[in-house]
């Protein structure tokens, strides 16, 4: 049990593991012992008990904070009032607000639909016009149903209504071209040796404010032509060294069921691609697309690894448990690529609240997106030290499961960059290695010195 307790009782006097007996009348393999280790004396105890508090009082401001995060989970509530106003604006039907069909065609791109589902603020209405032909905006109904309805300052507002910020941004963008100096085939973007990306749509369910694709969503959704795909899969082909494809757009569910098993199909008859990937936000902006059909039809094509991007608490709904759930049964892995956004998730505990209920809805937290210098995002995009400040309160502070990694994309395609708080001060220096531990000690560990030739 690596890392855990031993499930072996040991003598607490000999300091010696007892071997269970075969012959133990019990019935159970291990033999019953008055004192374990765990059995501890009392002043140990209180030493523990004592440490324990400690820890307790160490995470006691998150602990205070956790129940003023709006969580999607618990406001049942008001989520259904949400939802009533969307489906009132849109003159749907209960029926329909679960056909995923209906929800793309009712994407909300008028501003009068959406002032009747939340108050719009004259900065809000203004905004909506004056990116009007600059940036394209569009909410799923669905989404739309977790916005506040007077809060500007909500999370879920904040990514899906287009801000003033956004057309007063004064960024250049630095690296433009990238994706076109690193397509060696139609639809094709590649910047690694044994994996690659088919972009097969430009269609997404919502326009999120914050899209580090906003050049390629365009106005128009476009699901590529069959003929372009046939030439991507064929690079796929000729290149053995490809092992990992990830199909991607846009939103790879914005795809029909049938379009999608084909390119699978056709991935699987590949001998050297090992896996797929998808890429889709649909689990945290538009989950009713998770369908029994679509799941039916994945569980055909293991192995099948799936990331979204969920970025606030807000977003973990019991639609978007469902959906997880209904994939993860069909053999799926889930993975979960937050961006690290200003005023939506640079909060400690509003970060760690989303890593934490990401595993409770079996979503592995996997990255976490330094934003890109893009024009007309620049109000979301935090500094590296914001996020540096993140990575070190969820390393410290909750189970590794719950760490992703922070990554920043460096410019002209070179490629995904981990950066991680450094716990390591001086390797091996005179035998030791010195670290700093979660809680800031200075501790020197015996690193291996041992020369196999002189055998010391
Ligand atoms: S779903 Fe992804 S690609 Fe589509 S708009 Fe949002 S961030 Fe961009």
């Amino acid at each position: 049990m690596p890392g855990g307790g031993c499930a072996c009782a040991r003598d607490n006097n000999s300091q010696r593991y007892k071997m269970p007996k075969e012959e133990d009348t019990t019935g159970s393999r291990f033999v019953p012992v008055e004192k374990t280790l765990l059995h501890t004396s009392d002043d140990k105890r209180q030493i523990a008990i004592d440490r324990c508090d400690s820890y307790t009082e160490a995470i006691r401001d998150y602990l205070d904070a956790r129940d003023q995060i709006p969580c999607g989970l618990t406001m049942v509530e008001e989520l259904a009032e949400g939802k009533a106003r969307v489906l009132e604006a849109l003159g749907g039907t209960e029926e329909q607000w679960g056909d995923w069909h209906w929800q793309m065609r009712h994407n909300i791109t008028d501003v009068d639909v959406l002032g009747r589902i939340i108050d719009l603020t004259d900065e809000e209405r203004a905004a909506i016009e004056g990116t009007e032909g600059t940036y394209r905006w569009g909410i799923s109904p669905y989404y739309a149903s977790l916005m506040d309805r007077t809060d500007p300052s909500c999370p879920v507002r904040l990514q899906a209504v287009p801000s003033g910020l956004e057309m007063t941004d004064a960024t250049v963008e630095t690296d433009p071209e990238t994706v076109l100096y690193n397509s060696p085939a139609p639809l094709i973007t590649r910047l690694y040796p044994d994996r690659l990306i088919i972009n097969v749509t430009n269609a997404c369910t919502m326009f999120c404010r914050h899209c580090l694709r906003r050049r390629h969503i365009a106005f128009e959704n476009v699901v590529y032509a069959k003929s372009d795909v046939k030439l991507a899969l064929q690079y796929v082909r000729e290149h053995e060294e490809i092992r990992d494809v990830l199909i991607t757009g846009g939103d790879a569910f914005c795809l029909s069921d049938d379009r999608l098993d084909w390119i699978l199909g056709e991935l699987d008859a590949i001998p050297h691609v090992e896996i797929k990937r998808l890429g889709t936000r649909t689990l945290a902006v538009q989950p009713l697309r998770v369908t029994k059909e679509l799941c039916d039809m994945l569980a055909g094509h293991s192995p099948l690894y799936l990331n979204t991007q969920f970025n606030h608490p807000k977003e973990i709904t019991v639609e978007a448990r469902e959906a997880a759930d209904m994939l993860t049964r069909a053999g799926v892995v889930l993975g979960n690529q937050a961006v690290l956004l200003r005023g939506i998730n640079t909060d400690r505990h509003v970060m760690k609240k989303l890593m934490q209920d990401l595993l409770q809805i079996k979503v592995r937290p996997y990255y976490i997106f330094n934003c890109k210098k893009l024009e007309g995002i620049r109000h979301f995009r935090p500094s590296i030290e914001d996020g540096m400040n993140v990575m070190e309160y969820l390393r410290n502070y909750t189970s590794g499961l719950a760490v992703p990694t922070y990554i920043c994309t460096l410019p002209n395609g070179r490629g995904k960059t981990p950066v991680m708080p450094t716990y390591l001060l001086n390797p091996n220096a005179n035998g030791k290695a010195r670290f700093r531990s979660w809680q800031g000690y200075i501790v020197d560990y015996d690193d291996e010195k041992w020369d196999p030739e002189l055998g010391k």
